[in-house]
């Protein structure tokens, strides 16, 4: 690696999700010629958590609905049409302590005046038999995205927190009955999400269990999971017709920590917009916000860190 072969790059993006593309889209649009780290299979997912879901039908502009997939690519067509740079690497490391900042992709070095990071976020799962290959097929971790599907159908919710009460309950609009599995006899959820789940009449809860393994692949859809009570060891099938796990998300971090300010549970730290904690750094999409995390939402901070990567810049030039 010969770090004098390097150019700095006027902004380099990390991710290709939805809040990466907005941010290379607008950044190209605005002559910076960005270059975007689009990641490889066994750091992430290129092209985010929208690779992982069949239809989206809630992004506005598509009102017959768009897969997933085809999205992502409408995304990426659109930021190589104004001239960004792909890179399909991981970034391996990077060095914000002094300008230009340095990262490392592959085997090579690059240097960049602004970095925008839209690494995005992982949903948990429970890594049990046949939950990967149901994936899109009736196993979700977005009830948001996929609930639709489900509309006088019998749904199993996995979790204990907000999010798992705030799916089961979005998922009462559609299904005919939601079951809560959860591995505890308490919820973590506040009690105002507890009460309100607890009084729907179309929530059930089934207390101290786990899920341990999803069917039927051969099928590919859901049929039905296999139960195990925790505290008495006891197996049992539960019919089902989808399953949507809420056990929390992982914000794609690892490569900033003690590099940029996270909080305790690893989302980056922004303020005034996207503004990190290191001056000409940017974070957008799922990796600073564990609150509302669509893919619509991703874009328009993706817009709003390239707005502000620009601005940066000018002002470090002017
Ligand atoms: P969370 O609070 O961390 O809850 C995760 C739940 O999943 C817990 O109940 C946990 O069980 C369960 N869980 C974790 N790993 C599991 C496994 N391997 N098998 C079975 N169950 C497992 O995550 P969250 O609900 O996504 O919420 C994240 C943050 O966002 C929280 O701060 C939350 O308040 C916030 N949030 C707020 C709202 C809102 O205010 N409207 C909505 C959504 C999220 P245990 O309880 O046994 O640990």
């Amino acid at each position: 690696m010969k770090p004098s072969e390097a150019t700095a790059h006027n902004v380099v993006i990390i991710g290709s999700g939805p809040a990466g593309f907005t941010a290379a889209i607008y950044a190209s649009r605005a002559n910076l010629k960005p270059l975007l780290f689009e990641g490889l299979l066994k750091g992430g997912q290129p092209g985010g958590q929208l690779m992982l879901t069949t239809e989206v039908e809630n992004y506005p502009g598509f009102p017959k609905g768009m897969m997933g997939p085809e999205l992502m690519q409408l995304f990426r067509e659109q930021a190589e049409r104004f001239g960004t740079e792909l890179v399909r690497e991981d970034v391996a490391s990077v060095d914000f302590s002094s300008r230009p900042f340095k990262l490392v992709g592959g085997e090579k070095e690059y240097l960049a005046k602004s970095v925008i990071i839209s690494t995005g976020a992982s949903a948990n799962w429970l890594n049990i038999p046949s939950e990967k290959a149901l994936q899109g097929y009736g196993v979700s971790a977005c009830a948001t995205c996929d609930g639709f599907f489900f509309k006088g159908k019998e749904v199993l919710v996995v979790g204990g927190g907000d999010s798992a009460l705030e799916e089961a309950q979005f998922l009462t609009k559609f299904a005919s009955k939601v079951t809560l599995v959860h591995r505890r006899e308490a919820l973590r959820a506040s009690k105002i999400m507890q009460d309100r789940a607890k009084k729907n009449p179309k929530i059930d809860f089934i207390w101290n269990s786990e899920v341990i393994e999803i069917k039927d692949p051969a099928k590919k859809k859901v049929t039905s999971v296999m139960l195990k009570n925790i505290q008495t060891g006891a197996v049992s099938e539960k019919k089902t017709d989808g399953i949507f796990m809420a056990i929390g998300h992982t914000p794609n971090s690892e490569l900033f920590k003690g590099k940029l300010e996270l909080d305790p549970k690893g989302y980056i730290k922004i303020h005034d917009g996207t503004l990190t904690n290191v001056p000409g750094v940017f974070a957008c999409g799922d990796v600073q916000d564990y609150k509302y995390r669509q893919a619509v939402t991703a874009a328009g901070s993706g817009c709003m860190a390239a707005l502000d990567a620009e601005r940066f810049l000018e002002a470090e030039h002017a």
